[in-house]
């Protein structure tokens, strides 16, 4: 089974497709963290990709879905897989649709995790309280700037999810546990 979790940054995305990743077996494909990786390896995909990340922004399509189809055709991937943070745009949902097609698969459910923006706010502010390990993209002021960037270029992909009828909301604001439970029921649902 292919899934794309989808959501705006702060969603809990990660923490669901780590979660998925154990129940079911699927890898998680995050391109945040394959893209963190590149600049913590210092590569030089990562040296051309550090600021654009720093700062909020998308890096291009193309990296993207390079990087993505790498993954993917590594061998845990053979039963599908969790896309997490990819596609972000119209063409990287394109070509996530062809590069799937290509190899006779497809997308079998989007779970859209719906979390109002004050509440990614003040999840935000509770983790800089907390004093945790920070990524530099995680603070109210960058916050803000992927937010409107998630609005401008990947909200759209609701709509294109929901045309091909893959489309599955989860409230997101709900603890993480029920956040779980609700993606499992949709999940068994599913006829095998
Ligand atoms: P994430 O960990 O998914 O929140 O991603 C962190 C950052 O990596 C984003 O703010 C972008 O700069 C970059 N990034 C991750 N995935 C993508 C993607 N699919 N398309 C473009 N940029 C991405």
């Amino acid at each position: 089974m292919n899934l794309v979790l989808f959501g705006p940054p702060g969603a809990g995305k990660g923490t669901q497709s780590k979660t998925l990743t154990e129940t079911r077996g699927l890898p998680q494909l995050s391109t945040g963290d394959m893209l963190r990786a590149a600049i913590e390896a210092g590569t030089p995909l990562g040296l051309a990709v550090k600021a654009t990340m720093a700062k909020g922004e998308l890096v291009s399509d193309e990296t993207v879905i390079k990087i993505i189809a790498e993954r993917y055709d590594q061998p845990d991937c053979k039963n599908g897989a969790v896309f997490d943070g990819f596609p972000r745009t119209i063409p990287q949902a394109e070509a996530l649709d062809a590069m799937l097609a290509a190899r006779g698969k497809k997308i079998d459910l989007v779970l859209e995790l719906k979390v109002d923006d004050a509440v990614l706010l003040s999840r935000v502010e509770a983790r800089i309280k907390a004093g945790g390990v920070l990524r530099s993209d995680d603070t109210p002021e960058t916050l803000a700037h992927r937010l409107g960037v998630y609005y401008k270029n990947t909200a759209p992909l609701i709509d294109y999810y929901r045309a091909q009828g893959k489309l599955k909301t989860v409230d997101g604001m709900a603890p993480v546990e029920s956040v779980t439970v609700q993606i499992a029921d949709i999940l068994d649902a599913v006829p095998a």
